[in-house]
């Protein structure tokens, strides 16, 4: 059994994390041990972590822990405290072989990025061996995680000059090319949103001037649209985008 976690990107108006990843019907709390659309896996209890940017700071804060979000105490404490306009959650569940160490518990950050991903690479040794001079060995690309690669990888891509989401592409469409997987993917720098999709679901929502890009939606409200399979969504301030891996370039 492949397991599968769950994600959450947020850009508008600023709303606590707490708004944002606890009080939701089905919010990330209730999906780490209820999911609803989860294909594979059932509870995501392996880690998990939020990044949120804040005022006159490039680089956004981050909080992970190995233990599940909702056994957290500390985290439900702080979490309606803190209020920003840029946000990226996670839960995990560890595809089997992998860890349940903090260090692979997403967002991945490194300078103003983070990142996180949904899915697991078919064969992740051949992966690394195929696409090893592709990567930026950032020191979140060293976990012990396939996701982590996948990190070191948008890095790469992201240094050399590509936007937030025609990286993200890059990277899936690199993947494609090395073996198989289900890479779907999010990521985040302060001002935007992006994800692709590759095999796992993902949907988004433009709602009050802000836009979420989540695994699944978080309540039953009106608004909430699917992305399609192997499509890249952007969104910087309230415009969202949504175009085919192949098309964002
Ligand atoms: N393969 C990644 C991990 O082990 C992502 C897992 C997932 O999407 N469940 O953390």
């Amino acid at each position: 059994m492949t397991a599968v976690c769950r994600h959450v990107a947020y850009l508008g108006p600023p709303t606590t994390l707490g708004g944002l990843l606890m009080d939701p019907p089905h919010s990330l709390c209730v999906q780490s041990y209820a999911p609803r659309r989860q294909r594979h896996g059932t509870v995501n209890a392996d880690g998990f972590g939020a990044g949120w940017y804040v005022d006159r700071r490039a680089e956004p804060v981050r909080y992970r822990r190995a233990q599940s979000i909702w056994s957290d105490q500390s985290f439900a404490s702080l979490a309606p405290t803190i209020a920003s306009g840029c946000v990226l959650g996670a839960v995990r569940s560890a595809t089997p072989g992998f860890p349940a160490d903090e260090s692979c518990a997403a967002p991945f950050a490194e300078g103003p990025w983070l990142f996180s991903h949904n899915g697991a690479t078919a064969e992740p040794a051949l992966v690394r061996k195929a696409l090893r001079d592709a990567v930026d060995w950032v020191p979140d690309a060293l976990a012990p995680v396939d996701s982590a690669f996948l990190f070191g990888l948008a890095v790469a891509r992201w240094r050399a000059g590509a936007s937030l989401g025609t990286g993200l592409a890059g990277v899936v469409r690199d993947v494609a090319t090395a073996g198989d997987g289900r890479v779907t993917l999010l990521a985040a720098d302060g001002e935007r949103v992006a994800g692709v999709t590759w095999g796992e679901p993902m949907y988004v929502r433009r709602h009050h001037g802000a836009v979420v890009v989540a695994s699944e939606p978080y309540d039953d409200e009106p608004g909430w649209e699917e992305v399609p399979d192997r499509h890249l969504v952007q969104a910087e301030n309230s415009a969202v985008t949504v175009t085919p891996i192949e098309e964002a370039t």
